[in-house]
């Protein structure tokens, strides 16, 4: 038998890839498992409205009685009505009836069969995304142990993380001395802002990024201005790093870049558009501070040509959009072998940063972790253990519960149903 016949005949027969795409009908509904009768019975979807933020959650059940939970990470921009949707729609598709425990292979199913998932962007990975973080909740909470348990295990007990949101109402360079200080003072040892937005001023503090990719001499002078002003607020121990979302051209935050470098930056995140990756490596190789991009890249595939072309030093996928916590840590395998750290970008409920402290737990080349800890007390209380809560001296804590170490709580989030779907 050549090995094609014998591959082909192997996997006719379950014992290669059973359910995998071309050889079966897709990963196993609890029938095809022998005396296992666990299977996907409900999906709920949640859109919430707090804080002038939308988290979209995901509430996965099992007929075991055990639900799992996870994010779409559109919570900010525009989008979540449509990250919603496409919960609803994968969950019907692609979940319901199947056995959660396949995680792999129904990632796998959503991937190659949602037609729009090569290629795609943020709704369709932030959906894929909330399902994954869900199903790995339920199979940790069905093992009783902690989803890094199953992704190799914890390297750390708590992460280091970076305070993000303090300076939404900013404006003037005192501005941002003032807040600087006070996070600092809340322990805080590293900070992010965005040097060049402006406070939208409204009641849920949102920013307005540049627009029209270019500022004028003023704009320019007042950035470089807040940065020093915070620098000289913190003092030289405290790690500052500068957002600036891909809002000027390629030549004009390579200027901006290497006043900046003055003020000891920890990195420069988004100098340009993420998928520009010639524009980026440009970027690297003329501002001497180290080079973050990664929240709006999506899936391994996403993230290769920066890889390739060494044009960024930190990686900052966001795990509620780029395809969930395995996709997330295939990732950061990735930027280890080519001598790259990984910061993940989190900007969306609790629910998020507990998803992200699992991967935390168990990669290597792990950097810091973004929080945003001055939301609203409402935020923070759609789950019964917030990890920013936990926060102590800049480190958070990783949680030994069991799943993403997180619930829902019922009462907060029952308004915000917004779907349904049911075997
Ligand atoms: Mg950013």
């Amino acid at each position: 038998m050549n090995r094609r016949a014998f591959l082909t005949r192997a996997a006719a027969a379950g014992t290669i890839g059973a359910g995998a795409v071309g050889t079966m009908a897709g990963p196993p509904t609890s029938a095809g498992r022998g005396k296992t009768s666990r299977k996907i019975t409900e999906v709920q979807v949640y859109l919430v409205s707090v804080g002038g933020r939308h988290p979209v959650l995901a509430r996965v059940l099992t007929d075991e009685g055990i639900s799992g939970v996870g994010e779409a990470a559109i919570a900010y921009g525009i989008g979540a009505t449509a990250a919603a949707g496409m919960v609803k729609d994968l969950a019907q598709e692609f979940l319901l009836g199947k056995d959660p425990f396949w995680i792999e292979a129904l990632w796998s199913e959503m991937y190659d069969h949602t037609f729009w998932s090569k290629g795609g962007g943020p709704i369709i990975f932030a959906g894929i995304s909330a399902l994954e973080q869900a199903l790995w909740d339920i199979k940790g909470k069905s093992l009783g142990i902690p989803v890094y348990e199953m992704l190799g295990g914890k390297m750390r007990d708590q992460v280091r993380v970076y305070a993000n949101g303090w300076s939404f109402r900013c404006l003037k360079p005192a501005d941002f001395a003032r807040e600087a200080e006070r996070v600092v003072k809340d322990g805080y040892t590293a900070i992010k802002f965005y040097p060049l937005a402006s406070p939208e001023m409204d009641v849920a503090g949102h920013i307005r990024h540049v627009a029209r990719r270019s500022v004028d001499r003023s704009a320019e002078e007042r950035a470089v201005a807040s940065v020093k002003a915070v620098r000289d607020a913190v003092g030289p121990r405290i790690d500052i790093m500068l957002d600036v979302s891909a809002e000027l051209t390629t030549d004009a935050i390579i200027r901006l870049g290497q006043r900046m470098q003055e003020w000891d930056i920890a990195f420069l995140e988004e100098p340009v558009d993420p998928f520009d990756v010639e524009a980026l490596k440009k970027v690297s190789e003329q501002v001497p501070i180290p080079i973050a991009v990664g929240e709006r890249l999506y899936t391994r595939y996403g993230f290769r040509r920066v890889l390739e072309q060494h044009a960024a030093d930190v990686l900052q996928p966001d795990i509620g959009n780029t395809g969930g916590i395995l996709e997330s840590k295939k990732i950061a395998a990735m930027a280890e072998a080519y001598t790259m750290r990984v910061a993940p970008h989190n900007c969306a409920s609790p629910v998020s940063t507990a998803a992200a402290l699992q991967l935390d737990a168990c990669i290597a080349n792990f950097l810091i972790q973004e929080v945003y800890p001055y939301r609203i007390p409402e935020h923070f209380r759609l789950v019964d253990h917030a990890p920013e809560r936990e926060i102590r001296n800049g480190l958070m804590p990783i949680p030994d519960r069991p799943g993403l170490g997180v619930e829902l709580v019922e009462e907060k989030v029952r308004p915000f149903l917004w779907a349904r779907c049911r075997l």
